[in-house]
């Protein structure tokens, strides 16, 4: 017994180990990856539920890894974000996301002329200079404010730091929307927000799936929907996956949502070939 003890151990620093030199390893490529610039961005539509119209267009980051292909930012961004490597590369997600969208807004129609809303991880929003990388992003691409959305994590945000917050409001008073992203995994109250400089819901995809199957998350979305409109919040439902979801949603007084349904993230000469597909 003792040692079949032993040998469970040994197998558990084996197993240590192991895991470790994978992180390093996945540390190292991704430091080459922001160094030479291996990521791409992908965008999903974000669209007016009843009209199923696009308005805007969530920008996510891939990475271009030279041996496994394009891979989602799922198996890469809890150690970009452990690594302080989040920063530099959502700079570039930044500035290519308003790059890629101020075209857009060159080719379509005025009335049709898109936002993009950027993931920004609380790391960059807590650098000094960011709002002035922000403000410098938008003048050099010459997107107006209103052409851009930030999206900021609920789990983050719980964290109360008022460096943040006072990052936020500033770039809230130039006229950037700013959202948060995956709410009710966070367990804030909406009463909470309500003091906060924040324009935008966006309620999980967690809440979204289970609405279907049980009564209780049903409620719960109907309760969060009208509650952020009557507290002026615009709610935006993550994870739409089927045309039920999609009903209910409409028939709650959910504005705007984005999922499978419409589109899955989209290469950005997709965006335009999808956009002319849904007009009227
Ligand atoms: P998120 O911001 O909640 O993004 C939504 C994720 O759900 C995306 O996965 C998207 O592809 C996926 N999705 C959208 N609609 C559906 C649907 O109907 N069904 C299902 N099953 N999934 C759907 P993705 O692209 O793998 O991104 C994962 C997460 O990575 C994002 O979650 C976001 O937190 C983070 N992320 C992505 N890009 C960036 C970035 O540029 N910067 C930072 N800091 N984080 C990013
Ligand atoms: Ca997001
Ligand atoms: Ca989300
Ligand atoms: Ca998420």
């Amino acid at each position: 017994a003792k040692g079949a003890g032993k040998n469970q151990w040994r197998r558990y620093q084996a197993h240590l180990h192991n895991e470790m030199v994978e992180r390093l390893e996945l540390r190292s490529a991704l430091d080459h990856a922001v160094n030479e610039g291996h990521f791409l961005l992908h965008y999903q539509p974000i669209v007016d539920l009843a009209a199923g119209t696009p308005v805007g267009f969530e920008a996510l980051v891939r990475w271009h890894h030279p041996k496994r292909g394009v891979i989602t930012p799922d198996q890469f961004i809890e150690v970009a974000e452990e690594s302080g490597l989040i920063v530099p590369m959502g700079r570039w997600v930044l500035e290519e996301a308003l790059r890629t969208v101020a075209e857009w807004r060159r080719i379509l129609p005025p009335e049709l002329a898109p936002y993009v809303s950027v993931n920004v991880s609380v790391r960059q929003f807590r650098e000094n200079g960011f709002v002035d990388q922000v403000r410098n992003a938008l003048q050099h691409t010459g997107v107006p404010p209103q052409g851009l959305m930030l999206e900021i994590t609920e789990t983050m945000l719980v964290k109360d730091d008022e460096q943040v917050w006072t990052n936020l409001a500033t770039l809230r008073d130039l006229g950037i929307r700013i959202a948060i992203d995956d709410f009710g995994t966070g367990y804030s109250s909406l009463g909470y927000l309500r003091q906060r400089p924040i324009d935008v819901v966006k309620i999980d995809k967690t809440f979204i799936d289970d609405m279907i199957t049980s009564h209780q998350p049903l409620a719960l979305v109907t309760g969060i929907v009208s509650l952020a409109q009557s507290l002026g919040l615009i709610v935006v439902a993550e994870g739409i996956e089927s045309p039920t979801h999609r009903e209910l949603l409409v028939r709650m007084g959910c504005p705007f949502g984005q999922g499978y349904l419409f589109s899955s993230p989209l290469g950005p000469t997709e965006v335009l070939a999808w956009m002319r597909g849904v007009q009227p």
